[in-house]
This record gives structure tokens, C-alpha cells and sequence, in this order.
């Protein structure tokens, strides 16, 4: 399938790219184009116009500071993963980056992409919403914060303006023990179901593909504060979902797979 006739602009910088979007009705950013441009063949997506951010190398970084690593929105999955200041501080990010599609994809595909996109079935999303991180947006009216459990709305649906740029993800370095599982068929694939667990304060887990977006395991959170073993909390993995069927898997065996997922990543950390 070929896309809709589109028009196409690059930005030069994030004030230029802010600009930019605001010239047309439904203009979209593109970064590394491995979500949207498959959305746009399929005609899901439309957009007039096209603002191209892929060469921002300003919003390309990961650098300490404070108690947070703060990393730029255009850093690619490849960045990510080898960062050796994110393997040494918040080792989950660096570990589910290199889970993600392939080499190809992980050479295009950019963090902030990933998390703009807000799909339920992404990896990186739900290991930031675990770690509570931070997003930073920039648009016409400025500068905002905006907590991980706020931003994922619904599908393909986050809490960003149409004219705003995510520019950076936050995240807290204080986290003692961490697990990713990620069930798929094949290493390339994406998750059938996956689940980060992330240990700072409280431990928090959240799942990948149970939803329209990412979401938190509440029940197996609020069993653990309770004072429940790992293989009890596990059992509340699916507590208030409503996971979808595809060809893949039914809801119901989502279910079991997440209870399962749980149970092996709380395990894992020791818990
Ligand atoms: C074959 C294949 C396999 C894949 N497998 C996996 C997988 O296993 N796990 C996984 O998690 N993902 C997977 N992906 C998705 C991949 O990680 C994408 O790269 C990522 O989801 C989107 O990043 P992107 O930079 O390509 O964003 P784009 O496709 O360029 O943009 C996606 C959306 O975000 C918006 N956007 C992008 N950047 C910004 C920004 N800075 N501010 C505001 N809006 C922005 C765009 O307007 C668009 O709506 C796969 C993709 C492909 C093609």
C-alpha cells in the first residue's frame, strides 16, 4: 500500500519543528518513521504534512543528572541500549531497548517515537511507565511535565497536544532490582505479553500488549503491598483488564501469560 499524498518538511531544530507543526491542520512529526509510516500505507493515518525531526541530534543524549537520567526524545533504541551510563543506572532501559524488532529497527526507532506512539503492545513504553518516568513536552504555549501514569490515554492515544514535541523522558536512578519478560514466538517479534518490574521504594510492574495502552498490574502491586508472596501477587496481574484476542492469543490465555510473567519477574528480583 502507498500512503496518501503528504507533504514533507525537516527541521532544523526542536523551536523550528514546533513552528513548523502549526502550519498545517494535521501535520505529524516523524522520528525514525517505523510507526507511522506504517500506519500511513495503511491509511490509519493521513497527515497533510510532515515534519521530519529524525536529524535532531540536540534531542539525542543520555546524561546524568541529579537523581534521574534524563534522555533525549530522538535517542534511538541502538543509543539506548548500548548507553553505558543507562546499563549502570537504570539497567532496564538498556536491556528492553535491545529487545525490540530487530537490528533495523532498533537503529531507527527512537525512544520518544515509541513513547508519542503510545501503543499498549510497545516495550519501552510499559518499562517507563513502570519506572513512573517523566516526559518532558515543548509547544506553542511552553514548557510541561508530564507524569508516565497520566500520559498513556487510551489507544494510540497519549496525554502530548498535536503541537507539542516530546523532547526528553526522566527517569529515577534509584531502582535496586529489575525484570523484563518478554513471551513472543520468535526474538524479533513483538510480545505477545511482556511485564517490567521495577524495585526503588515499592515494587511496580507494569504490562506490555494487555491493553490499548500500557498499564500498571494495580492488583499484584497493591497483593504485594499487602504483604502477599510473589506467586499470590502474580495471580492479580490481570485484575481489572480486559485484554484483547488477536491471532496470537485469547484474552483468556493473556491472562494466564501475564499471571505466569509476573510470577517469574517478582521471582527473579527476589521478591
Ligand atoms: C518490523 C517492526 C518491528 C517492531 N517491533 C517492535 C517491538 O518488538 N517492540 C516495540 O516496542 N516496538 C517495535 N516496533 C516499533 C518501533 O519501536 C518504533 O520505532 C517505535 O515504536 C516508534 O519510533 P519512531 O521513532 O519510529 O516513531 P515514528 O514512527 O516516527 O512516530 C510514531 C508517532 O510518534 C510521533 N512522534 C515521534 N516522535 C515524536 C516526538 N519527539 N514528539 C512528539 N511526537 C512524536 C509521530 O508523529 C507518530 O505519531 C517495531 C516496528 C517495526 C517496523
Amino acid at each position: 500500500m502507498y500512503p496518501a499524498k503528504f507533504e514533507y518538511v525537516r527541521a532544523s531544530s526542536s523551536a523550528e519543528a514546533i513552528r513548523m507543526i502549526q502550519d498545517s491542520e494535521d501535520a505529524k512529526f516523524i522520528a525514525g518513521g517505523h510507526s507511522l509510516l506504517p500506519l500511513m500505507k495503511f491509511r490509519m493515518a493521513t497527515p497533510s504534512l510532515l515534519v521530519d525531526i529524525g536529524r535532531l541530534s540536540e534531542l539525542s543524549y543520555v546524561r546524568e543528572d541529579g537523581n534521574e537520567i534524563a534522555i533525549g526524545a530522538l535517542t534511538r533504541h541502538c543509543d539506548v541500549e548500548r548507553s553505558e551510563l543507562l546499563r549502570r543506572s537504570v539497567p532496564i532501559l538498556a536491556h528492553v531497548a535491545g529487545q525490540v524488532g530487530d537490528p533495523q529497527v532498533r537503529h531507527r526507532g527512537t525512544i520518544g517515537g515509541s513513547t508519542a506512539h503510545g501503543d499498549g503492545a510497545s516495550d519501552l513504553p510499559a518499562a517507563l511507565l513502570a519506572l513512573d518516568a517523566t516526559f518532558v513536552a515543548e509547544g506553542p504555549s511552553g514548557r510541561r511535565e508530564l507524569p508516565a501514569r497520566e500520559f498513556f490515554r487510551g489507544f494510540l492515544e497519549t496525554a502530548l497536544g498535536e503541537d507539542e514535541l516530546l523532547t526528553e523522558i526522566r527517569v529515577p536512578k534509584a531502582i535496586t532490582t529489575w525484570s523484563f519478560q518478554k513471551f513472543n514466538r520468535r526474538a524479533q517479534d513483538w510480545a505477545i505479553v511482556g511485564v517490567a518490574a521495577v524495585r526503588s521504594d515499592t515494587t511496580k510492574v507494569a504490562l506490555v500488549n494487555m491493553g490499548s495502552s500500557p498499564l500498571r498490574a494495580t492488583g499484584t502491586e497493591a497483593a504485594l503491598g499487602e504483604g502477599a508472596s510473589a506467586p499470590e501477587a502474580a495471580l492479580r496481574a490481570a485484575e481489572g483488564i480486559d485484554p484483547p484476542s488477536d491471532l496470537n492469543a485469547s484474552a483468556d490465555f493473556r491472562r494466564h501469560l501475564a499471571s505466569v510473567l509476573v510470577r517469574r519477574a517478582l521471582e527473579e528480583m527476589n521478591i
